[in-house]
């Protein structure tokens, strides 16, 4: 999610050591927008050591975050629209791979948005529910898509324990101050052998963020993730399958992605311009398929920029 032209500068911080083994020792990797990104030196999670503070990540979400600025959620509806093919494609793709992982028909949606998603699931039979803390687009769901959607957090609202097969959390887990409580929230909702889906970028010390870099004449490790402070995680596989652990959570299957296809419709990036051997390896990548090439690759050995995790409850899989 980008986080558009909102005043992330101005809001309270609030210090932190490590989530996921609780150390305070981390090795600082860079500054993003006076954002402090460090690395933990026992587990090697990636963060934000100085991030906005929960309440006030929380009053923004509730307000601004989907509809100011110029590249955030302003206009998502209308961009949905514009692309609606190929956002169809890609929840096309979700209903399939969903199919294949679960047996069961009642899903959740934590973090549904606007709930376009969900209103592509129910068209294909599932029996959906979904949560979301903008009060806008939660609205937008229940009352121009007629969604049974509860506005809140998935510890606050009132749902029926042990009673979905399958829990969406996608894109989610790298916006929460409090992981951990989500994801146990999450373990009493699952049905016996229901399952979660996980999905969140891979977006520092990608192999693509290096390939972009290259393309823009930039030394790799250069690029500035749009998503900071609203990410206060950048997760790789290994860091990834740690939360999920110690969110009680076994991971059972894993399916790489990718970022890129949407992006690269709605803003498509200007080859000809700057010194002409980077134009000419921009060329290449854009226009004539190194990138897909590359995707395609990345996918069938799992290193697109998506993550994408199918977890199980840890009570169930120790069984
Ligand atoms: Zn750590």
């Amino acid at each position: 999610m980008s986080r558009g032209a909102m005043d992330w500068k101005g809001l309270p911080r609030e210090s932190t050591d490590c989530i996921l083994c609780g150390s305070g020792s981390s090795r600082l990797l860079s500054v993003q927008d006076g954002w402090p990104v460090v690395r933990c030196n026992r587990c090697g999670l990636v963060y934000l050591r100085e991030r906005p503070s929960e309440r006030a990540v929380e009053e923004m979400y509730g307000k601004a975050y989907y509809e100011d600025g110029d590249v955030g959620y302003q206009g998502y509806v209308k961009t949905f629209e514009k692309y609606r093919r190929i956002f169809q494609g890609i929840f096309e793709r979700r209903n399939r791979d969903l199919r294949r992982h679960t047996e069961g028909n009642r899903l959740l949606e934590v973090g549904c948005a606007y709930g376009f998603l969900l209103d592509h699931l129910r068209d294909r039979g599932w029996n959906v529910t979904g949560v979301e803390v903008s009060p806008l687009s939660s609205a937008y769901a229940r009352d121009i898509l007629g969604l049974n959607v509860l506005t809140g957090t998935v510890e606050g609202v009132d749902l029926p324990l042990g009673s979905f097969d399958v829990v969406l959390l996608l894109d989610v887990l790298e916006h929460l101050h409090r992981p951990f409580d989500v994801l146990k929230r999450i373990g009493r909702l699952l049905s016996p052998g229901g399952i979660l889906v996980v999905q969140c970028p891979w977006e520092l010390f990608h192999w693509e963020e290096a390939a972009e870099a290259i393309l823009k004449g930039m030394r790799p490790g250069t690029i500035r993730p749009d998503a900071v402070p609203a990410h206060l995680y950048f997760f790789n596989p290994s860091t990834l399958d740690k939360v999920l652990l110690k969110g009680g959570f076994r991971t059972v299957a894993r399916q790489s992605g990718n970022y890129g296809e949407i992006r690269r419709r709605i803003d498509p990036p200007a080859i000809w311009t700057g010194n002409p051997l980077t134009a000419s390896l921009r060329f290449l990548y854009f226009r004539l398929g190194l990138q897909r090439v590359l995707y395609a690759v990345a996918r069938l050995l799992h290193l697109g920029n998506g993550l994408i995790r199918y977890a199980k409850p840890l009570r169930e899989t120790d069984r």
